[in-house]
């Protein structure tokens, strides 16, 4: 059996079994699904690395300006 890596679908930690996304439940053994840890960096994955390279260059150029000033 394949492990999933990052996709759409995520497996219960309780039985394994796939589950939806978006479900806040397993459909197999009732295990309620927390939005875990994942949640707090959601906005993170939604972002392209044309955005978060100018993030970074930003956050960099504003820090290079602090400094100088
Ligand atoms: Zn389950």
């Amino acid at each position: 059996m394949p492990i999933p890596h990052e996709n759409q679908t995520r497996t219960c930690p309780n039985c394994g079994e796939p589950v939806p996304p978006g479900a806040k439940q397993c459909p197999s053994c009732g295990q309620v699904l927390g939005t875990g840890p994942r949640s707090r960096w959601w906005w993170l994955k939604s972002l392209t690395p044309t955005e978060i390279f100018l993030l970074v260059i930003g956050s960099l150029m504003l820090s290079v300006f602090l400094v100088a000033v």
